[in-house]
């Protein structure tokens, strides 16, 4: 039986893939990809997020306001995503979440974070529990990203009521003691291609310790690069210069998980997939 993959994270709806997109849907066709959650991060992608998820059945499209765009968000947001969602009933919400790396730690002229307004992390907990809630009222898959705030993330997860089915810490990246209470909490954690760096051996052994039955694997493309050796579909780079991640690495990012835990792929894409049906109903 050919594999089956399934990549918990990416934002194909990104203007990077859009040139080559045809051609990258082929690609991923080929590859055996069963399910994309196609993450919106802002207003102003989530139409092009929907228009993607009606025009391919393998995209499974996710509404949300990133902590990196919260600040730039208009006074409608809520009632927008509301409206989207409602649209959408078998949509998730997410990119959520709470960074305090764009705070503390990012260089004020990444090119990245240009013309956004860095919100504070109390705004960015105001904006990150609205989206909870509709997530929780709903029983949606919300899918959350966190970098340098797991303790004010822990707080608020522990303490509010979050959605039965569970939630996905993308490319977690948090202390390893720390995963056991997340998963009683209903968390699945995914595992990034770009983990297979030499750079972030912490996170792959972090990664060994995520109870089977709540692993996934994700590109988060076009962000999140592999490492050279791992880059088995390569894009040209952005009109801005910067390398771009083909969606199509899921393989290696899977290839790379098994090998670091000590299964074989068939093994490791059959948890996936069962992972990925329990928490995103596909
Ligand atoms: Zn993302």
């Amino acid at each position: 039986m050919p594999l089956a993959y399934h990549d918990a994270h990416n934002h194909l709806q990104d203007d990077w893939l859009a040139p080559h997109f045809d051609k990258i849907a082929a690609q991923l066709t080929a590859i055996g990809l069963r399910t994309a959650v196609v993450n919106g991060t802002s207003e102003d992608d989530w139409a092009r997020v929907s228009k993607l998820s009606l025009q391919h059945s393998w995209v499974l499209p996710s509404f949300g306001l990133h902590p990196w765009d919260a600040g730039n968000r208009s006074p409608a947001w809520l009632e927008k995503l509301s409206t989207t969602l409602a649209a959408h009933p078998g949509a998730g919400v997410g990119e959520i979440g709470l960074d305090r790396w764009i705070l503390e730690r990012a260089r004020p002229d990444d090119p990245r974070l240009t013309g956004l307004r860095r919100a504070p992390l109390d705004e960015q907990t105001e904006v990150f529990n609205a989206q909870l809630a509709l997530a929780t009222r709903d029983n949606r898959p919300a899918t959350i990203h966190c970098l340098d705030a797991w303790g004010a993330l822990w707080e608020i997860l522990r303490s509010t009521t979050i959605p039965a089915r569970g939630f996905l810490l993308h490319a977690y990246s948090g202390p390893a003691e720390m995963i056991r209470g997340f998963a009683e909490r209903g968390a699945y954690f995914s595992f990034n291609g770009s983990f297979l760096d030499e750079r972030h051996a912490r996170h792959r052994e972090t990664f060994k310790l995520v109870p089977p039955d709540r692993l996934l694997v994700e590109t988060d493309a076009p962000a999140m690069l592999l490492p050279q050796p791992w880059r088995t579909y390569k894009l040209p780079p952005a009109p801005t210069g910067q390398p771009i991640n083909h969606p199509g690495n899921i393989e290696a990012a899977y290839a790379g998980l098994a090998s670091l835990l000590g299964i074989s792929v068939e093994t490791l894409t059959i948890q996936v997939a069962a992972n990925f049906t329990r928490l995103f109903g596909r």
